[in-house]
């Protein structure tokens, strides 16, 4: 083959390529389409008609002394760990609202874990703690579900403790509120109540790793994006619920979240 038909070949080529591409509607241009919908996983903002989509959901373990005592692990030594739950754990909790919480199966002593949301805006690696705020959309108030029995004694046994912290509904959290609106969240009181007997009460400066300080050490391991949460761990006295138990989340600053254990 000479230049010429190579040239002609592939002159010709490519304008077969851009009468195909011109023939084919708009959308079909992005790529193959899926087999079935997964829908997004989002979460309200207050105040705004746009909604939050959730990409990941990262959690911190262990970052108030008193409850990395009653875990059985010694705060002044160790550095902070990270897990994460799936996107679609999140369940969503209205302001002024008992939402209902199913009881998951497997368990027998189901946990409640209060804690503050941090939701990114933007994000990327290696991220210094000076300027990690910076990345931070806005702030909820959130439970931490865990099936402590199965926690404990998959970690004893030095295997991942998925299906303790991983499960469906596990994210239950309250709408995002900008932080432009409420500013950061580096200390306030933070609380819960079970069938109205306060169980959990704390201030989120008694944190051992800062909300900044979680963003960077995350973003060492991980490149951070928008749409990312993470959960800023719990204060001291977790504990058990049943069906028909009803919990109380305050923060302050932020409304109430409650849920109903069904
Ligand atoms: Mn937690």
């Amino acid at each position: 083959m000479n230049s010429l038909d190579r040239r002609t070949i592939l002159t010709t080529g490519a304008l077969a390529l851009a009468g195909a591409a011109a023939s084919v509607p708009a959308a079909a241009q992005a790529g193959p389409k899926s087999m079935f919908p997964v829908p997004a996983t989002t979460i309200p903002i207050v105040g705004e008609t746009d909604v939050f989509q959730v990409r990941r959901i990262y959690c911190i373990g262990r970052n108030y002394a008193a409850h990395a005592r009653e875990m059985g692990s010694d705060p002044t030594r160790e550095p902070p760990f990270f897990f994460q739950k799936p996107t679609d754990a999140i369940q969503n909790v209205a302001v002024g609202s008992v939402a209902d919480h199913p009881y998951p199966s497997l368990t027998k002593n189901y946990h409640y874990e209060v804690e503050l949301v941090a939701a990114l805006k933007s994000g990327g690696t290696n991220i210094p703690a000076e300027k990690a705020l910076d990345h931070v959309y806005g702030y909820a108030l959130g439970l931490d579900m865990t099936r402590r029995d199965l926690q404990r004694a998959l970690g004893d046994e030095k295997k991942p403790w998925e299906i303790g912290k991983s499960f469906d509904r596990s994210a239950v959290l309250g709408p995002i509120h900008p932080a432009a609106k409420t500013g950061h969240f580096t200390k306030g009181a933070i609380s819960l109540a079970l069938n109205g007997a306060v169980k959990q009460n704390s201030n989120l400066q008694n944190m051992i790793w800062s909300v900044a300080e979680q963003i960077a050490k995350l973003s060492d391991a991980f490149e951070l994006k928008a749409g990312d949460i993470i959960y800023s761990g719990t204060p001291e006295n977790v504990g058990p619920v049943v069906k028909g138990d009803v919990l109380l989340c305050k923060l302050e600053g932020l409304p109430d979240m409650s849920i109903k254990i069904v």
